[in-house]
């Protein structure tokens, strides 16, 4: 029956915990000194292309709060964009399946050099809750050549952009190729 239910859920509390506040400051700050030395690297904005190349989605979940309104990191020029010819930076969630080696090796033949390539939580490192598993070769650097890892399961909108400003802020110019 449907309406005990339906009375059963409108009368209980909710079984989430109520979701923590994003720290702002924190954010506010690494979001500035990300598009400065943005603009200081490229004379523009950073543009970031996410590739999953088989991750659960929990790492998406982070990665899309860095464009959601509690962090909304297109106020400091962060852009995520829809095709890997217009990406400066390759944000690869998810363990090398190998169903995706393919689309992962096209994704950055298109990408412009000069180009960097992170790998973006535990997965992505070393393959994670997946390592062994006959359907992937590991992290995605088993396919991709990786400039930056961000461990995490999943890495925090902040873990990820401290990472993005390491990558940055590096002495090593970007990957040529
Ligand atoms: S690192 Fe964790 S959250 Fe990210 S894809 Fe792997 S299991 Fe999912």
């Amino acid at each position: 029956m449907l309406w005990p239910r339906l009375v059963r859920a409108l009368v209980s509390r909710p079984l989430t915990d109520p979701a923590g506040a994003a720290p702002a400051e924190t954010v506010a700050a690494l979001g500035e000194r990300l598009a400065t030395t943005a603009r200081a690297r490229l004379g523009r904005s950073l543009a970031i292309r996410e590739v999953d190349s088989g991750s659960c989605n929990g790492c998406e979940l982070e990665v899309n709060a860095l464009q959601n309104v509690a962090y909304d990191l297109e106020r400091f020029g962060l852009r995520f964009v829809a095709s890997p010819r217009h990406a400066d930076v390759l944000l690869v969630t998810g363990p090398a399946c190998r169903n995706m080696a393919e689309a992962m090796e096209r994704a950055l033949a298109c990408t412009p050099e000069p180009r960097w390539v992170v790998a973006a939580g535990d997965c992505a490192v070393d393959g994670g809750v997946f390592k062994g598993s006959y359907a992937v070769h590991g992290g995605v650097g088993a396919v991709l050549p990786v400039d930056l890892l961000i461990p995490g399961c999943p890495p925090s909108p902040a873990q990820l952009l401290e990472g993005l400003l390491a990558l940055l802020e590096a002495e090593a110019a970007p990957r040529q190729k």
